[in-house]
């Protein structure tokens, strides 16, 4: 598999409908995910103001949505983020992508 999901976390504000539409889009049970949203230690910043992230990563389970993808959908997780930040294309589109991108980005492949 060559493809890749591009994920501009900066624009992530940690709803988690990703992992709950992968999760259903799966059936997976309880305490399985497909992708997950993982929040970083809080930072204060020299303005006083704090600062953190939420980023979120895949799991083995996760399969790039191949069903989904045959029938010319978009993977679940990128249909359901309210935030549009996951793109979903090959690796070579995701790091032309990256390239163009403004944001905090990360490159998410197949494990
Ligand atoms: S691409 Fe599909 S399987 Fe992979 S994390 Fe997103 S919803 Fe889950
Ligand atoms: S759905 Fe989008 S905004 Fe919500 S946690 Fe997932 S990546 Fe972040």
């Amino acid at each position: 598999m060559d493809n890749a999901l591009l994920v501009n976390y900066e624009y992530c504000f940690g709803c988690h409908s990703c992992e709950v539409a992968c999760k259903k889009s799966h059936n997976l049970p309880l305490g399985e995910w497909g992708i997950k949203v993982q929040e970083t230690t809080p930072q204060k910043l020299e303005n006083g103001r704090w600062m953190w992230d939420f980023v979120p990563y895949i799991t083995e389970k996760c399969d790039f949505c191949a069903d989904r993808v045959k029938e010319g959908k978009k993977p679940s997780c990128v249909q359901h983020c309210l935030a549009f930040c996951i793109e979903y294309g090959t690796i070579e589109e995701m790091v032309k992508r990256l390239g163009e991108v403004k944001g905090k980005c990360e490159i998410l492949i197949p494990r």
